[in-house]
């Protein structure tokens, strides 16, 4: 089979090496002309790459099982896997690390062609997608994949797509920062990352490969004036404020290597293959990765989200010669499992912004999955089911057994305590804004 994939972003890079090593042969169409040897990556487009990443288990799990040699090379480039006890719990690695193993990888499959060009839109023949216009050329195809991003338009005249979601409410700045040699570690909360809560706003700190890191500081979306944290100089001062972020960032310890970051317009959007009618958009045309689904980045899901698509779809079409009655199957599994993960992100980002609005926890209301993982520490049967949830091999709905747990420890007054360091009212005068 002929397939066309729009983008060689993570999705479209493992989706089309796999499916080049299954036979088909596989045409993947970015704008993007790959990464400079020497020197960084700009990657004009995908607004995140230069933001700091952590990958999960269950990404690398798929990646791991479909490119291994791209595993590999990921590692010889650095990445640093992450155990509790004999689990993976994730790989510690810059996002343009990651893509350059990958990407190597599939310029060398045979079977694939990694072609630098913009596609324009979907040729449709006969009422199905049949390849794509690639700058203004056709390039035929029987099956068509869009894995365009969360962003991408070559889709978009077809038709409306069911979904829900929007902007998720929060924004960020990040910075990334190197270990100066022998430096150790600053304080970790799980071996991925350092995550602090501070009324108003969250700090997090992801470790990647070769003692950089990067230094996240996350606010609420209508914060005007910790807007402020893009300027560099204001980043700092805030960083020498907070005392899990100032030990990270103690001179003595790292040194930035980029500037401040800003990541703005962060999502909670779920596109699913239907039209509001229900029928599929256009026979032919499948979507994967961000394409189909996007969630608040502080939990780190996309790129999970992004190739549990890659491995439903593989193993579809693995069982399945037909590519209609697959569509339709990995249609259904789109709205089944990947929604909820948006669904649960719009819950744990409303709820987010309540308390930062100086409102309690609603114990009316459905309590965030969030807050029921906060809770475990307080109950023992609710910290039994969080596993599944945390790691992404069980659904939002594993924790609704104990979602009424957790109400009662809310209802009996427990509240997650802050970190130490600043409020974000506190952080706003001390920073002068
Ligand atoms: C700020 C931020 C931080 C994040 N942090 C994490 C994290 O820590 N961990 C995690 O797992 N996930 C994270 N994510 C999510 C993760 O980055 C995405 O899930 C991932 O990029 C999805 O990969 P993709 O291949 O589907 O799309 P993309 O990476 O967006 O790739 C899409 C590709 O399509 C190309 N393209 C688009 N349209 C066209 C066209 N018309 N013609 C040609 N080429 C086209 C683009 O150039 C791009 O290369 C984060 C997201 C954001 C916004």
């Amino acid at each position: 089979m002929r397939v066309a994939v729009v983008g060689a972003g993570p999705t479209g890079l493992v989706l089309g090496t796999a499916l080049a090593r299954r036979g088909h042969t596989v045409t993947l169409v970015d704008r993007d002309p790959g990464p400079p040897d020497q020197h960084t990556w700009p990657r004009k487009g995908v607004m995140q790459f230069h933001h700091a990443h952590l990958f999960r288990s269950t990404a690398v799990a798929v990646a791991r099982a479909e490119m291994p040699d791209a595993y590999d090379a990921w590692l010889a480039l650095g990445a640093e896997p992450a155990y509790v006890d004999d689990a993976l719990l994730g790989v510690r690695s810059t996002r343009e690390t990651f893509e350059r193993a990958v990407r190597s990888t599939a310029e060398a499959q045979a079977g694939l062609t990694i072609r630098r060009g913009h596609a324009d839109e979907v040729l449709v023949v006969g009422g199905r997608a049949a390849g794509l216009h690639v700058d203004g050329e056709e390039l035929p195809a029987d099956v068509v994949v869009d894995a365009s991003g969360r962003s991408g338009r070559a889709t978009a005249d077809l038709g409306e797509r069911a979904g829900l979601g929007g902007a998720c409410g929060i924004a960020y700045v990040d910075r990334v920062y190197r270990l100066r040699r022998d430096a150790e570690p600053g304080p970790m909360s799980t071996p991925m990352a350092y995550f602090s809560d501070h009324l108003g706003y969250l700090v997090l700190i992801f470790p990647h490969e070769h003692g950089l890191f990067s230094v996240i500081l996350i606010r609420g979306s209508k914060d005007k004036q910790l807007t402020q944290l893009r300027e560099t100089h204001v980043f700092d001062a805030a960083c020498r404020a907070v005392p899990g972020l100032a030990d990270w960032t103690d001179p003595e310890r790292a040194v930035p290597v980029t500037s401040a970051l800003t990541g703005g317009n962060l999502l909670n959007v779920y596109r699913s293959h239907r039209r509001p009618d229900g029928a599929l958009l256009l026979p032919g045309l499948l979507f994967a990765g961000d394409s189909v689904c996007t969630t608040t980045p502080i939990f780190g899901r996309g790129v999970a989200t992004s190739l549990l698509q890659v491995a439903e779809l593989l193993r579809l079409l693995d069982d399945e010669p037909d590519v209609d009655a697959v569509a339709e199957r990995y249609a259904d599994w789109c709205d089944t499992t990947m929604q909820p993960w948006v669904v649960d992100h719009i819950e744990i980002d409303e709820g987010l912004a309540r308390r930062w609005s100086g409102q309690d926890i609603d114990l009316e209301g459905r309590i965030p999955s969030d807050l029921v993982l906060e809770a475990a520490g307080q109950d023992p049967e609710i910290a039994a089911a969080v596993g599944p949830w945390a790691s992404m091999t069980g659904l939002p709905a594993s924790l609704d057994p104990v979602r009424e747990r957790a109400r009662a420890v809310y209802a009996g007054g427990w509240r997650p305590p802050y970190a130490p360091g600043p409020s974000r009212d506190e952080l706003v005068a001390l920073l002068g804004l």
